[in-house]
């Protein structure tokens, strides 16, 4: 039996994607292994948002040659945002890969297999099916709307996943149905831009109409979505969160930076007032919403004075999580080429961890709010000889009980609580 391993890399949709690919393997016969030595087949899903993680795909390409040079049979695949138009480039450096493919370039990656007589299924949707047979979890992520058209001034995304291309209200309603059937209870719907979903399909359905006929589908017990852009973040949206029972009151929506003249050369879109505007319009209508955002420090031009507003408006919203990340200059991208990286490492480096400790001190402070009360978790697996699963809003809890609790909704009196996440009991 020919085996495959799938090494991914970077954010949620490449980890959607890569459960696409495992279908389309599984329909050829191949097997999941657990490491690189023991697949006839390995698929590297890569991400180059940041120099660190391009690092890392570079390392593992390299570590490959080696064992592609002991194992000649060995095939290599890969896809992820280290792939565009630069195959022949690609090609060139890395003459081990047997097979380079956009992100979601399901066709070539047919093709490429029937050339290799494998007996491929064709017909599968295109962005179809999560694999219950690997990942046995309850939850399932649905790429919605694929490439983003924002150019914010640091990001390589656009350049390598291209123009906002949305698919179908009927087709994803049809998947998630399907998924359902199969066992799924919550759907995490995604896109670098979510919120902007549907503008280019005829009628312009927007993300909240999806979520309103996504809400129908019966035995579909939660629904979550990222990221948001906070510029397509509109009140009709905010309304559905609000009315619709299964919606999660938990929104990803990146700031990115506290100064508007850094949100200026970012491209965002927003002043750091329309943002605030839109934080007090949500916790308005939706008082019991968490929020997490995105966070770059160490942007060109970034004086201690300006990044002193980006850790205040860390301290004012109180999010819930904050990812932080040191700004890394992208090859192609508008900052790369316009401003200098001139704030040094060891200073961007400073400054991600004194956001990162104050926003611990207020994540301990906002779960610690949770402790004695109880919470609906929904179990996705076990770690270390615990349950686990998320709330509503998106925390972790962990738990033991001898009981077999796998994609079942727990009531859990919370009894310990950290930044990271929540500890319980199975209220019965
Ligand atoms: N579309 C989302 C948004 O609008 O924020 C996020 C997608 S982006 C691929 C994920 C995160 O990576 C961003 O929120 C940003 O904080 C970070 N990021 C993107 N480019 C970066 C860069 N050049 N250096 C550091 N962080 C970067
Ligand atoms: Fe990148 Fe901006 Fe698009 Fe997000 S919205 S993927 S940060 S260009």
């Amino acid at each position: 039996m020919a085996r495959y391993f799938i090494w991914t890399i970077g954010c949620q949709m490449n980890k959607a994607e890569s459960q696409q690919i495992a279908g389309y393997l599984g329909s050829a016969g191949y097997q999941a292994a657990t490491s690189f030595s023991h697949a006839d087949l390995v698929v590297l899903n890569t991400c180059v948002v940041r120099q660190s993680a391009e690092d890392k795909v570079l390392g593992t390409l390299a570590l490959l040659k080696g064992l592609k040079s002991e194992h000649p049979n060995l095939q290599i695949l890969v896809t992820g945002c280290l792939v565009n138009s630069n195959t022949q480039e690609l090609r060139r450096r890395f003459p081990h890969v047997d097979l380079l493919f956009k992100p979601g370039d399901y066709p070539e990656l047919i093709a490429w297999a029937q050339q290799q007589g494998m007996p491929i299924e064709q017909r599968l949707p295109r962005y179809a099916r999560n694999d219950r047979r690997l990942a046995p979890s309850p939850c399932a992520l649905i790429p919605i709307i694929q490439g983003c058209d924002n150019f914010c001034s640091y990001c390589i995304v656009p350049y390598r996943r291209g123009k906002e291309v949305s698919r179908s209200v009927g087709e994803i309603v049809c998947e998630v149905e399907q998924l359902v059937r199969q066992g799924i209870k919550e759907v995490t719907l995604l896109g670098q831009n979510v919120d902007s979903y549907g503008h280019d399909l005829p009628g312009h359905p927007e993300l909240a109409d999806l979520l309103n006929e996504l809400s129908s589908v019966d035995n579909l017990v939660r629904i979550r979505f990222l990221t948001n852009h906070p510029k397509d973040m509109n009140l009709k949206l905010i309304n559905t969160v609000a009315s619709q029972n299964k919606v999660c009151e938990h929104l990803e929506l990146p700031v990115q930076a506290g100064d508007d003249d850094i949100l200026r050369a970012m491209r965002r879109g927003y002043a750091v007032e329309q943002y605030r505007e839109l934080v007090n319009t949500i916790r308005r209508k939706v008082p019991q919403i968490s929020l997490s955002t995105d966070i770059i420090v160490g942007f060109p031009g970034e004086t201690e004075e300006k990044f002193e507003r980006s850790l205040s408006l860390v301290q004012e919203m109180r999010f819930d999580v904050v990812h932080v990340a040191a700004y890394s200059p992208r090859p192609g991208t508008i900052a790369c080429r316009e401003y200098q990286d001139d704030i040094p490492a060891e200073m961007k480096k400073k400054r991600l961890n004194k956001i990162e400790e104050l926003q611990a001190t207020i994540a301990g402070e906002i779960n610690s709010q949770l402790q004695g009360r109880q919470e609906e978790v929904l179990v996705e697996g076990r770690k270390g000889g615990k349950w686990f699963g998320r709330t509503r809003s998106n925390k972790l809890v962990f738990f033991e009980d001898a009981g077999n609790w796998l994609g079942q909704l727990a009531r859990i009196h919370i009894e310990k609580t950290s930044p990271w996440s929540l500890g319980g009991e199975v209220k019965k």
